[in-house]
């Protein structure tokens, strides 16, 4: 047998030197990552995966370790994959580190991993989808996506998971905007932590006010955790399980098979080497459709088979790898 078919074998089996390796090969792009990626196609489907970010501070690794007991008093095994997308130099390292130190690492249903941004412009989304994947096949029941921030990066991170759960400290004041402007809209639950200190109640409510107000039709829920005392901490696993019942008895759950989240990350990649492309080689040809737009006398659907017409013409000089 090939070394990359013993390797997926013992990754099938569960062992976790064999998961790591095979982490390893998808953070460095190694050649052998076709394969891994091939062979684990179809054990595919049976983890379900939670996402959490929020403000550094709010918890997040104080709360997931909670989770974790959690979850393992519940009879599962739990990956934890710790990503920050805005330190490329260290990684994810010091949220999956501060993980690690609890008390889980000697647990065997427990896998603990940070992922390195390294060499990955643009292609943080595509590593941690694959990483997913190798943890799925290694028989993982839940999958826990951490990041840090609320940034671009996180939000598409965040949205590879099932469940979004978005960590927000009492007394949120400037931060509020931020998580506003965007986390919010991909969040399923709101989780208010520290709920033991004055103000969370407050915030709280400002976030259910939000909610209740933004009146798009999500089903997101606002709930209250106190991570260091445990409170509430079941019952924000209970609703995990919950929506993750109701996801996959629902039309959407294909939405996050990994054959749609590749298509997705697929017309994601083609529209940014597309608008890279148009940017830097503006030719006239392009302006003149644009311009064309901007005074009513083309419309979308005839400037679009147009303009690709145009693009297909020339190969892409920059285009990322
Ligand atoms: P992270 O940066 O989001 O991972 O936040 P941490 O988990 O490192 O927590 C930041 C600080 O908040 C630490 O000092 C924690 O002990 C504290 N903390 C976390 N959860 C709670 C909570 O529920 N209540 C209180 N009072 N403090 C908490």
């Amino acid at each position: 047998m090939m070394k990359t078919d013993l390797l997926v074998q013992d990754l099938l089996n569960g062992k976790p030197l064999a998961i790591a390796r095979a982490i390893t090969a998808v953070e460095n792009e190694l050649e052998q990552v076709n394969d891994i990626v091939r062979l684990i196609q179809p054990h595919l489907g049976h983890a379900y995966t939670i996402g959490i970010t929020g403000p550094p501070g709010s918890g997040k690794s104080t709360l997931i370790n909670a989770l974790i007991s959690e979850l393992v008093e519940r009879e599962k095994k739990v990956a934890i994959i710790a990503v920050d997308p805005s330190s490329p130099i260290s990684g994810g390292a010091l949220l999956g580190d501060r993980v690690r130190m609890a008390a889980h690492s000697r647990n065997p249903n427990v896998f603990i991993r940070s992922l390195a941004a390294k060499g990955h412009l643009g292609g943080l989304t595509r590593m941690t989808s694959s990483v997913v994947d190798v943890l799925d096949a290694a028989g993982m029941d839940v999958v826990i996506i951490e990041t840090v921030g609320t940034g671009q990066s996180e939000i598409e991170i965040a949205d590879l998971a099932h469940i979004k759960l978005v960590i927000c400290p009492p007394g949120l004041g400037d931060e509020m905007q931020a998580i506003k402007a965007g986390i919010l809209e991909v969040a399923d639950i709101l989780v208010v932590n520290k709920a033991d200190l004055p103000g969370a109640e407050e915030t709280a409510l400002q976030l259910e006010n939000m909610l209740h107000c933004s009146g798009d039709g999500r089903h997101r829920t606002v709930m209250r955790t106190s991570a260091v005392q445990g409170d509430g901490v079941k019952a924000l696993v209970d609703a995990v399980e919950d929506r993750m019942e109701t996801l996959r008895a629902s039309s959407d759950y294909a939405r996050f098979s990994s054959t749609f989240r590749t298509q997705r990350m697929l017309s994601t990649h083609a529209a940014a080497i597309v608008g890279k492309f148009i940017a830097k080689h503006k030719g006239p040809e392009i302006q003149r459709i644009c311009l064309g737009l901007q005074t009513g006398q083309l419309t979308f659907p005839a400037a679009v088979p147009e303009a690709l017409r145009i693009l297909s013409q020339s190969e892409p000089q920059d285009s990322p790898k």
